[in-house]
């Protein structure tokens, strides 16, 4: 990217008015520095300005560039100095840093959780609103086919885990 390309891509027209002390309302409005704007007249967008009164009009370096009464090049290595552009450092490689967050992967044990969640719900339903007769049947259907004992050694190995892991903060403290 050359130095045009790096502060148009780097730097918004609003960024740069705030900075130059054009002060841009939440209308995307401003009043225009290049006539004697007395009501907001200048719309300022990310990437162009347009002043409804005057016609003036541009990107980001248009703008230093007349607001200085500066050469294109000359306004472009002034926005790059002040927002701290380098062409060894392009914003788009910046942003992109900046964007790609680490986002973990959601812990196993809470993908088993939701996906427990459904059947743990059916069975509390059972067992809080079923006759005697429903809920003596969901004992028992948990009990032989072992998925209590299934639940109480995985809670274990959770527990476990999670002391290995420090998230246990009982011993900690
Ligand atoms: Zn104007």
């Amino acid at each position: 990217m050359n130095l045009f390309e790096i502060v148009k891509y780097g730097v918004s027209c609003r960024d740069a008015a705030e900075r130059y002390g054009v002060e841009v309302n939440r209308y995307s409005m401003a009043l225009c520095p290049f006539h004697n704007d007395r009501h907001p007249s200048l719309y300022v967008a990310d990437d162009h300005y347009y002043c409804f009164a005057c016609g003036e009009h541009g990107d980001v370096i248009d703008f230093a560039a007349k607001l200085f009464g500066l050469p294109l090049y000359a306004a472009a290595q002034r926005l790059a100095a002040d927002f701290h552009l380098t062409p060894d450092k392009p914003p788009s490689a910046a942003a992109l840093h900046a964007k790609c967050v680490q986002t973990e992967a959601p812990d196993e044990r809470f993908i088993e959780a939701c996906h427990n969640l459904d059947q743990t719900e059916y069975y509390l339903d059972i067992l809080c609103t079923g006759d005697s007769y429903e809920r003596a049947e969901v004992i028992q259907q948990q009990m032989a086919d072992g998925e209590l004992d299934r639940l109480r050694r995985r809670l274990e190995k959770i527990h476990k885990e999670e002391i290995e892991d420090g998230y246990d903060t009982a011993d900690v403290a």
